[in-house]
Order: C-alpha cells, then structure tokens, then sequence
C-alpha cells in the first residue's frame, strides 16, 4: 500500500440519507415479492462517446442499488446505430465502470446479440397485425405525425395485409430496398395523445457496417424497439432510467404486452446536470473533433477518463453520486459540490509534499556552503499511519516567487526585505538582501539569514514569532517538472447559452489550461508512477499525469486548496 493510493472502500457502498425514491420502490417490491424478491438493474450505454459524470449517477445507481440487496448488475452495449458507434467507446466504457469500483461479473451484453431475436418479435408482431411496413419517406412521416395540439395522419400503407407485409420486410431484410425507402412501423394509435404512440419506427434500413454484427443486417432496430425488449430478455426488474424516457415507458410496456413477454419495471431519475459543465456526448465530441481540448480524456473534459486524468477519485464520484441523490425533477448541481467530494477524499489520502510551481532563489548567507540537512516532514497530518519523510536543505533553496515582495502591501506577512518568516520543517529566515535583474529590474535572488536555533521550522528558545510559514526545496536536490493548471472549461454556468446564432463554443474559457515548466518538486517524486496523488503544501491537489516519461515530470493540479490560495492573493494584489 503506498501512501498516496491506498486501497479503495469496497464499491457498491452508495452512501444512503439522500433522497432515493428508487430503494423505497425497490424495498416494496421485495416486501411484495414483485419480482420474486430478484433485483436485477444494468447500466445500458450505447457506445457513441466516452462515458461522463452524468453516466456516473447512473452507474452508481444501478450498480449500487442491486449491490446493496444482493441483486445483479449487467453492462449491456446498447449498439442499434451502426453508423455511430465503434470499439474504441466500448473499450472505454468497460475500462471506466471498472475503474468507478463496478462488476458486471459474466454479464456483458450487446443489443446487437439480440438482433435476431427481435426481427422474429417484429415478424410477430406483423403476423398479429400490430406491425406494418410503409413506403413513406421520413420526411413524410414527420409530417403526418401530427404535433401536441393535432392529431396525426394514418399512413396510406397502414392497412397493407398481413402477407404482403411478411413478404416486404423480409426483402427488406434481404437488401433488396435502398436505405430511407421503407421503414416498419408498430400499428398503434395515430391520434394518441402521447406521439411516441402514433405508429413509431421499429425498423429502418441502413446498408451500414455493425462493428460487431459486420454487414449481417441491413435493417436495423429503433433504440425504442431494441431497449425494452433487451431488458426483458435480460430479465430485467428494475430498469432505471433518466427522465426523458418517461413519455416512451407506454411504448416499452406495449410492446412487451403486445409479445406476451417478461415485463421490466421502468423507473425514471433525474440527469445530473452541473454548473460549467456539459455533459451531452455529441457536444464532448465536437469539443474533441475541433480542437478544442486535447482529447476526450483531457482533463478538463467532464467525461469520466478525464477526470480521472485529472487526479478525482472513485471514491470521491461514489460519494458525490450518493449525496445529489435522486428526484422526478431536474436541476442543476453545483460543480464545487463534486469538487467538494474530491477535496475531502484527497485530504484523506493525498500525501503532501513541497513543489514550487514559480522559484525564486534564496541563498542563507550564513549557512554552511557544503552542509546538507535532512528535514523530517509529515506525510498526511490527517492519518499518522502514512509516517514522515526526509526532505534535504541546504544553503541555495528555491521559494515560491509570490511568497517575496519587496514592497509588501498591508497584510502580507510573507517574505519581504527584513522580514521575517518561517520555512516550513525548516528554519526561520530574515530577508536581508535582493539581487536584481539590472535590465528589467525584476528581484532574481534574494538572501537571507538563518537562526539555528529553529531547526524543524520550531520557535527559538526566545519564544520570537513569525506570522508567516512558506513552503522551500534545496535547488541542489529539486527535480524538475512540468505542472499543468486548469480553470473551468466554460466561462458560463450553462455553457450552452448562447446568444442567436452563436454556438456554445463562444462560452470556451480560454484560461482553461495554463502550462508551467520549470517547475520544482521535491526529491522524493522523481520516477513517480502516472495517477500518483499528492498534495503540494499550499498548492493545491496534484497527481502525475500519463505524458510523464523517465526524466520528465508532468503533474496536473487536480484542484486548489479551499479557495484560500486565492483569497490570499486577492488581498496580497491589494
Ligand atoms: P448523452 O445525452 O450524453 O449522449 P445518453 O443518455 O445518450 O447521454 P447513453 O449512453 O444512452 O447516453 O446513457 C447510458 C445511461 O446513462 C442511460 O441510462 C442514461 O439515462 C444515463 N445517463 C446519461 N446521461 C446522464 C446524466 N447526465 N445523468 C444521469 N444519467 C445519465
Ligand atoms: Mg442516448
């Protein structure tokens, strides 16, 4: 166990106390014996993008839900849509439930295994005379759909009989019709109140590549007629799902009465939705596809491998999955709640080291040139277990270049001509001189005096006190690395508003990423592992980010210390 990863809580534990509407449906069920006292829920992506925070809530939902009645969660690929999805989502999507702490065990599926089975419930369904092939255009069928206020229009080809509709969709099948040319449509109620009813799609043709049926099948089911059915197959009992699928729960429910199959229970939850944060997978990839972020795992991207990227941890998603708890309302989530979460597991975990992100010299004119100390530092004030370390000192430190002004402003205890401050497992020092740039100016070096009668950075016998601790690395010893800061990736808190005519990329903060090289950090990190989590003294949460190489350092601030970083400067700039 190494101090900055240890092992994770067991997953499946889903905070309760939240509102969950949901357990309280589950717990009557099982009071009922619904279901046979089964809970069985799946998370069911379809494959078309990296999962995000949004998928999150889901993910945590049905996985800790079924864990926590001993129930079953199956991974099902909802891959109906061959021209959207490739290998590369699904290989992501297994990588990141597992990662969020979830188990899917031997149940992995695909709707695409369930192809053939649903053609032979739409033959079914054509043989009842619930289901009847039509020659309109999707135009046309838009058109005769009707709207909220009017009723729609029955297809001419509604009351086709049922040979002539066996014998159509079978050559559809065969490939025989070009894509957009027929559909199959369920015959229910063009004037029904609830459009989803108004004889919606089953099948369409597509002469498109499936990447796993291949060029099996050139029809290809709707979501709508692949979804309900897959969880019934399934032997879903509690299909969980977010609240726009509430108006086609009537669809699920008719088909599956209408086949005389197994019949899911569907209930709706609220999307998460956060504060400067998209979470719809077609705007991630325009972000992808343009540019604008370096990839759909950069670390200011809400998708979960970004995050992930960026240093937040399971345990920190679990729980703040677990406090937004569910509603039958949507709303906006405030993104410093998550942050909230991360903050308070990485304080738990994150060992804190010194990194100087902007160094300044500092030379102590009256310590010994060749003397080199070996400071003991506390690794994680929070948990004694995660013990100290060594850090060394010397003579020629570097400190952060904001903790010296030569003309200190009011309130500014930092380092200043004549001041003095503490450094941190170190010494106290007093600022007796700078050396200047003669050009430009700008303070290049500063010196100093110790007093050694405060080794470890302790008060002097004289009970003397300094109003100011900093945090130092031996410029002999510092090992160098290249940090990356990042702000919101928006400027708004909905980033999709927009002004008429403009798109949501309007709203892109352009300070969301700022690189710093040269960079100093501690000893103790050279050939620190990708993902390692720490927290620089002052600084903020960081963790090594994957473009590390031997001899190259790249850390990500994963998020600031609480505000209070930014408070101090804001008074220092005063
Ligand atoms: P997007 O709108 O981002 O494309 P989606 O709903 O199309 O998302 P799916 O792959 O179909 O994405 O989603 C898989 C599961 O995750 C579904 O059950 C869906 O309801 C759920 N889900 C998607 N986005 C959210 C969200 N923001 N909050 C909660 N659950 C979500
Ligand atoms: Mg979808």
């Amino acid at each position: 166990m190494t101090p900055s990863n240890p092992t994770p809580d067991p997953a499946g534990s889903f905070p309760s106390g939240a509102s969950n509407f949901i357990r309280e449906i589950i717990l009557d069920d099982l009071k009922t014996n619904k279901f046979g006292g089964r809970v069985h829920t799946r998370f069911p992506p379809e494959p078309n993008g990296y999962l995000h925070i949004g998928h999150a809530k889901s993910i945590c939902l049905n996985f800790g839900l079924a864990a926590e009645f001993g129930g079953k969660t199956n991974l099902r690929f909802d891959d109906t849509n061959p021209s959207k999805e490739e290998t590369e989502y699904v290989d992501s999507i297994m990588e990141t439930v597992k990662w969020l702490g979830f188990d899917w065990e031997d149940r992995l599926f695909y709707a695409s295994d369930y192809f053939g089975q649903l053609y032979e419930w739409a033959v079914q369904l054509i043989r009842s005379g619930k289901a009847y092939v039509c020659d309109l255009t999707a135009e046309e069928i838009r058109q005769y759909r009707g709207t909220l206020t009017e009723p729609g229009t029955e297809s001419p080809y509604r009351n086709r009989p049922v040979e002539e509709n066996l014998d159509l969709f079978a050559r559809m099948k065969a490939g025989e019709f070009p894509d957009g040319s027929r559909t199959l449509r369920a015959k229910i109620d063009m004037a029904s109140a609830n459009l989803n009813l108004r004889d919606p799609v089953m099948y369409r043709i597509l002469h498109a590549e499936h990447h796993r049926t291949g060029n099996e099948w050139c029809i290809y089911p709707m979501y709508d007629f692949a979804h309900g059915q897959s969880d019934s197959i399934e032997k879903i009992t509690h299909s969980i799902c977010t609240l726009e699928f509430e108006d086609h729960r009537p669809l699920y429910d008719w088909y599956v009465e209408q086949l005389g199959i197994y019949h899911p229970q569907q209930i709706e939850f609220d999307r998460l939705n956060l504060t400067y944060t998209l979470l719809s997978k077609r705007k991630l990839l325009t972000l992808v596809e343009y540019g604008h972020v370096r990839g759909w795992d950069d670390p200011r991207m809400p998708t979960l491998a970004g995050i992930k990227r960026r240093g937040f941890t399971p345990e920190a998603i679990r729980n703040f999955c677990g406090a937004i708890g569910v509603s039958k309302t949507t709303g906006v989530i405030e993104l410093g709640l998550l942050e909230h979460h991360v903050r308070e597991d990485l304080n738990k975990r994150a060992a804190r080291v010194m990194a100087v992100l902007r160094p300044l010299r500092l030379v102590i004119d009256n310590y010994p040139e060749d003397l080199v100390e070996e400071m003991e530092a506390v690794n994680n004030p929070e948990d004694a277990t995660m013990g100290t370390r060594r850090v060394p000192f010397s003579r020629v430190l570097y400190i952060e270049r904001d903790d010296f002004r030569e003309d200190p402003p009011k309130q500014y205890y930092r380092l200043s001509p004549g001041r003095e401050v503490r450094l941190r497992y170190g010494y106290f020092v007093t600022c007796t001189g700078v050396v200047k740039d003669e050009r430009t100016g700008e303070v290049t070096e500063i010196h100093c005096t110790y007093d050694p009668a405060t080794k470890g950075g302790n008060a002097p016998p004289d009970g003397r006190k300094v109003k100011s601790t900093i945090h130092w690395l031996s410029a002999a010893h510092a090992v160098d690395a290249e940090v990356r800061l990042y702000e919101n990736l928006f400027t708004r808190e909905n980033p999709s508003e927009t002004k008429e005519g403009e798109n949501f990329t309007v709203n892109l903060n352009p300070h969301s990423l700022e690189i710093l090289s040269g960079c100093k950090v501690e000893p103790s990190l050279a050939g620190a592992a990708p993902a390692s989590r720490y927290q620089f003294e002052r600084l903020g949460y960081f963790c090594v980010d994957p473009d590390s190489a031997p001899g190259k350092l790249v850390f990500n601030r994963t998020l600031a210390l609480r505000d209070t970083w930014a408070k101090i400067e804001k008074r220092g700039a005063k």
